[in-house]
This record gives structure tokens, C-alpha cells and sequence, in this order.
């Protein structure tokens, strides 16, 4: 800027330092040709009196060297010249100054030399006979003068280029100093000259918008961070280069990522095959989706181009959602499907052996009953598995129960009463240490938890063992303790134990009643409940299940 400034004004004060001296150049060129013209004229006018009284006498004594005179007659011919042979002169009818003196008593006129540098003034007067007498002088031309000042011209002009080039420094001095130091953030607090206010005020006023402006932005995209990082999803958002525009906390952590991969391009993040491959297609079909394992978990990645209404490509979002939990209920779903099927098929195939060896008559008599109680047993296994499925898939299906107050005592008791008989054909005691507690929660379901825990702490007992169920209240939790000292749990079945159809010792569990479902049952019920089920065994010693409830829930 200081510099355009400089050149321009040095450029007009060339300019107008050319232009003036030209100018005045013409000018005072004009002027002395005048004043020579009209000293000229004084001379010839002088000069033809004098010719007019005395005639050709009046050359005797003429001094020819500062003016050349040359007398013409009416008819243009030479009457005599002093600087030439008149006879030898061509007639002067043709000469301009003599047509307008012959004419108006008076002419002039002004000629070059061929060589441009002499010019010649003629003054030609009338005398009485009419007859013309001329003067003439002869000088340097217009354009020898000039060229014969050139030199001091030049020096002039190197000497007012100087003066310029000083002048036009301290003008653009003056003009940009108080632009360089502004103040753009206080701008009305400049002081400088008044023809800036107008640009201050404006941008006063700009930077009041922008500040608005960026305070939204800031807003917005805090408003945006704090959705897209509490997403569980994993969300990343591409420019029309594949630059990262914006990554949440999700697909950091899934890709190993940081804040500093914003801005530089998606795969310095990630680089599998799939991925590039998914990349491409993106840009070929507008979306692309695959699944893949990582840390154990199993992630579907959708990736979906951004388009404007005009079809113009803005950018990629990708979603990464976590599938695991579907992709492994949909197996544990196949799979006990199977094992559904499976244990079904074991009772229903002894039902139909006992009774077509029955109906074809091939049992001896006194084997009948025996056949006879395998199908009852039998069909009354096929009831309780059927029973036990139909409580697992309701828990499975049933999102919300309706809430009730819960007596612990009650339904122990309840429980107690339901199994004294198999406990006392077993020569098991049980015993009952349970505090008048009472939750909002769902009776059918508590009792499912204490009968199935119970059952199992009997059926998995020895000859004379004890069960022991106890309700207290601790801290933050309700603990509901079913103790035996039984069997035991082998350490290494302990984390199956809770898995549908799971069981250590496959044929005790049946020979006992067992579907295998009891344990899911517990644990399920009580995660419907808000609680959680532990279990503490030893093998030959006895098991301890607890079931904690939140204290939240007592009523
Ligand atoms: P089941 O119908 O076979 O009893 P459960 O789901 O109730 O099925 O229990 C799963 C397995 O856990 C049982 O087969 C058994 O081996 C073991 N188990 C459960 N409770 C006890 C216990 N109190 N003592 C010893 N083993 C137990």
C-alpha cells in the first residue's frame, strides 16, 4: 500500500512536472517570437520611411548584418536585397507576407529552414509607390532551443524527481502510518484523520456481527459436541475430500483416534481393507455398509454421502453402531431354539417307546406300572420345561410389569409350604431367617427367584442337609440369601451356571426334574427387579446364592 501510494503520486508529480514545462516552454516560445515580430515590425516600418524619401541611396550606408532587407516591387518582382543578387531572384508574389502587405499595407510570416533548425521572421510594409520593403531575422528554431536545453532540462528534472520522490514518501508516510497502527479491534477508539471515521464505523459495526456471529457458531457447535459425544454410536463426518470434519468420542475410541486427526484425511485413522474398500464405494453409489469385530464387539458401519440440493457432494457421515448385543441374542436365540427342540424331543421319545411297547402288549404285568408311572413322570417333566420356557419368554418379551408391594415373609413362607414335601422326602430342613421387609415389586417373579433357589438347594443337597433362606437389609441393598450345604458347584461351572439349559451333571438335573432353565429364571426375574443374582459355592461343601435388591425399592 505505502508503496502503490509512493509510485502514484511520484508518477503524478513527473507527470505534472513534464506537462508544466512543456506548457511553459510553448508559452514563452510564443511570447518572444511576438516581441521579435513587433521589434520587427518598428524596423521595417523605419526602415520603408526611409526607403519611401531616399530610395536606393538609402542602401549605400545600410549595415546588413543584423537584418536582411529585400524591397519588392507591386509586381512581385526584386527590386533589391541586401544579402542577395536581385536579378537572380525568383518573383515574391508568392510569398504570404508580401500578398498581405501589398494588400493591407502590412504582413508577416514565419518560416523553417529544411533542416528545422532555423526559422526565419519576415515583417513586409508598403511604402507609397507601392512597392513592399521586407525584413527578415533569422534565429534558432523552437526545437534547437529546446534541444540545446536538454541538459538542463535533465538536470531540472532529476533535481525535481528528487524533490518528488522526498515528497511523495512523507505524503504516503502520512497517509499509511495511522492505517498501519489501527486499532481494528477498538476501531471508534482510533484517533487519526476524520475521512477514516466513515471506514471505522463500519467496521465497528462488522465486527459487532462477526462477534454475534462466531458467539452462534460456538453455541451451535457446542450444542452439536454435546449430542454427538454422549451418542453411544460412533459418528464421523467427512468433507468432499475425505478430510475429517468432525469425529465424536464413540469413534475415537473405536478407532484409536484423537482430535488431531480433524482435518487430515480418514485414512490416516483407519486403514483396513474393508474400510477403503467401503470408502470407495461410498463415492461410487452414494452408501456402503458392512459389519466388523473389534475389542469383542461386533460394529456395523454404515457410511452415507451428503449431498446439497443440487446434487453437489458436501461430504460422507458415517454411523458406526454397536450391534453385539443383537448379533449374540440373535445366536443365543437360534440356540435355544435348539436346545428347546432338543429337550422335547428326550421325554417325548420315552413317552412314545414306553406306551407302543405297552399298546403292543410286550410288557410283562408285572412290569405295566412300572411303564405306565415312566410315562407320567415323563409327561409331567414335558409340563414343567413347557412351564419353565413360558416364564422365560414372557420375561424375555415383557418390557414393563405392573409394580406391587412385596412381602419377603409372605412369600417365603408361600415357597416353604410348596416345597416342605419334596424337602422332607430328601431328609432336607429348611430354615428361615427373613426380616418383615416389603419392595415394590413383582410377587410371581419374587416368588419364581425363592422357589427356584430353594428347589435347586434340595434337589442338589445330600441326605439330612439344610437349606436356609434369609431377607436383610444392608446399606444400600435388600439381600436375599438361599444357603445350602449340599453338593457344591465345581469352581470351573460357576459362570456357566446361569446360561439356559446349562448344567453340570446333566442326568442328576433330569433324575431330579430339572429343566435347566431355573437359573436363567432367577437371574432374569431378578434383573427385571433392578437386581442382581452371586453366587458362592464349594464343591462338597454347599452353595450360596444371594440376590440383591436395591434399598430404593422398599416400600
Ligand atoms: P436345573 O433345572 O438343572 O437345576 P438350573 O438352571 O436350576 O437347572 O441350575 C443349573 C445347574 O446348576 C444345575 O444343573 C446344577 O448342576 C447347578 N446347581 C444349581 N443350584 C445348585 C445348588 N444349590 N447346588 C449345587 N448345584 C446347583
Amino acid at each position: 500500500m505505502n508503496k502503490t501510494i509512493f509510485r502514484s503520486v511520484l508518477l503524478a508529480c513527473c507527470i505534472v512536472m513534464v506537462f508544466s514545462l512543456a506548457v511553459t516552454l510553448f508559452f514563452l516560445n510564443s511570447y518572444f517570437i511576438n516581441v521579435e515580430f513587433e521589434n520587427l515590425r518598428a524596423q521595417a516600418e523605419l526602415t520603408a520611411r526611409a526607403i519611401d524619401e531616399v530610395g536606393l541611396s538609402y542602401f549605400d550606408t545600410y549595415d546588413s548584418s543584423v537584418y536582411r532587407i529585400t524591397w519588392v516591387d507591386s509586381d512581385g518582382s526584386v527590386i533589391y536585397d541586401t544579402a542577395a543578387d536581385e536579378s537572380t531572384m525568383e518573383n515574391h508574389l508568392d510569398r504570404s507576407e508580401i500578398v498581405t502587405a501589398l494588400t493591407a499595407g502590412h504582413g508577416q510570416a514565419r518560416r523553417l529552414s529544411d533542416t528545422l533548425s532555423l526559422e526565419t521572421l519576415y515583417s513586409a510594409v508598403r511604402i507609397s509607390d507601392g512597392s513592399v520593403v521586407r525584413l527578415s531575422v533569422t534565429q534558432a528554431s523552437v526545437l534547437r532551443i529546446t534541444l540545446g536545453m536538454i541538459p538542463y532540462m535533465l538536470i531540472v528534472l532529476a533535481l525535481a524527481l528528487v524533490l518528488c520522490m522526498f515528497i511523495s514518501k512523507r505524503i504516503s508516510a502520512r497517509v499509511i502510518n495511522p492505517l498501519n497502527n489501527l486499532d481494528l479491534d477498538n476501531p471508534l477508539e482510533n484517533d487519526t484523520y476524520e475521512e477514516l471515521s466513515p471506514l471505522l464505523v463500519r467496521i465497528d459495526n462488522q465486527n459487532r456481527q462477526i462477534a454475534g456471529q462466531i458467539d452462534t457458531i460456538r453455541t451451535r457447535q457446542k450444542e452439536f459436541d454435546a449430542i454427538t459425544n454422549n451418542m453411544r454410536e460412533g459418528m464421523i463426518i467427512l468433507n468432499s475430500s475425505d478430510l475429517v470434519v468432525s469425529m465424536n468420542t464413540s469413534a475415537m475410541k473405536l478407532f484409536g483416534g484423537s482430535s488431531s486427526n480433524i482435518g487430515r484425511n480418514i485414512l490416516t485413522l483407519e486403514r483396513s481393507p474393508q474400510f477403503t474398500k467401503a470408502m470407495e464405494e461410498v463415492k461410487q453409489k452414494g452408501r456402503s455398509e458392512y459389519f466388523f469385530e473389534r475389542n469383542g464387539f461386533v460394529n456395523r458401519l454404515i457410511a452415507n454421502q451428503i449431498q446439497d440440493d443440487n446434487s453437489h457432494v458436501l461430504g460422507t457421515c458415517i454411523l458406526i453402531v454397536d450391534e453385539t448385543e443383537k448379533v449374540l441374542s440373535e445366536g443365543m436365540r437360534k440356540e435355544f431354539s435348539a436346545n428347546v427342540s432338543h429337550e422335547l424331543k428326550t421325554p417325548l421319545h420315552s413317552i412314545l417307546a414306553s406306551s407302543e411297547l405297552l399298546m403292543n402288549n410286550l410288557v410283562k404285568e408285572a412290569d405295566k406300572m412300572q411303564f405306565i408311572s415312566r410315562i407320567h413322570n415323563e409327561a409331567e417333566h414335558l409340563v414343567t420345561l413347557i412351564e419353565d420356557i413360558i416364564r422365560l419368554s414372557q420375561l424375555d418379551e415383557t418390557k414393563e410389569f405392573p409394580r406391587e408391594e412385596v412381602s419377603f415373609q409372605e412369600v417365603a413362607g408361600s415357597v416353604v409350604e410348596a416345597l416342605e414335601q419334596n424337602a422332607r422326602e430328601r431328609s432336607v430342613t429348611i430354615e428361615k431367617d427373613v426380616d418383615n421387609l416389603r419392595i415394590s415389586g413383582v410377587q410371581r417373579l419374587v416368588y419364581e427367584i425363592i422357589y427356584n433357589l430353594c428347589d435347586n438347594a434340595i434337589r442338589y443337597n445330600r441326605e439330612g442337609g439344610h437349606v436356609r433362606i434369609s431377607v436383610h437389609r444392608n446399606a444400600d441393598t435388600v439381600e436375599l440369601k438361599v444357603a445350602d450345604d449340599g453338593i457344591g458347584i465345581p469352581s470351573e461351572h460357576l459362570a456357566r451356571i446361569f446360561e439356559r439349559f446349562y448344567r453340570v451333571d446333566t442326568s442328576h438335573s433330569r433324575s431330579t426334574g430339572g429343566t435347566g432353565l431355573g437359573l436363567s429364571i432367577v437371574k432374569h426375574a431378578a434383573m427385571v427387579l433392578g437386581g442382581q443374582v452371586e453366587v458362592d459355592s464349594r464343591e462338597g461343601l454347599g452353595t450360596t446364592f444371594t440376590v440383591s435388591f436395591p434399598a430404593d425399592l422398599l416400600c
